[in-house]
């Protein structure tokens, strides 16, 4: 995954207490920027979602008001088919526990 990637968000579930924002599965996302943290967590920045929050890290259990980002793994990169549509059925079928 790179900037400027289409990716599909596959997991917007709340793996801690601290609850997810501004994701929702099954939707695509451009990939704005791609970093490592210090503990080795992944993340992912987003275009479509520009906005500063208090961002919590689980591996270094450290909130830090910066501009979102989601862990690397609720996303994977989207087909060329599906880079043009933006939302079709194909989401629903994958993911059923959505319904
Ligand atoms: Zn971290």
């Amino acid at each position: 995954m790179k900037p400027g990637d289409r990716v599909i968000c596959i997991d917007d579930r709340n793996w801690y207490a601290i609850p997810v924002r501004c994701i929702c599965a099954g939707l695509i996302y451009t990939v704005n920027e791609v970093f490592t943290c210090k503990c080795g967590n992944v993340y992912v920045r987003l275009l479509e979602v520009d906005k500063y929050y208090n961002m919590w890290c689980a591996g270094c259990d450290v909130t830090e008001y910066t501009k979102m980002f989601f862990h690397i793994e609720r996303f994977r990169l989207a087909g060329e088919e599906e880079s043009r549509e933006e939302i079709d059925e194909k989401a629903e079928i994958s993911f059923p526990y959505l319904n």
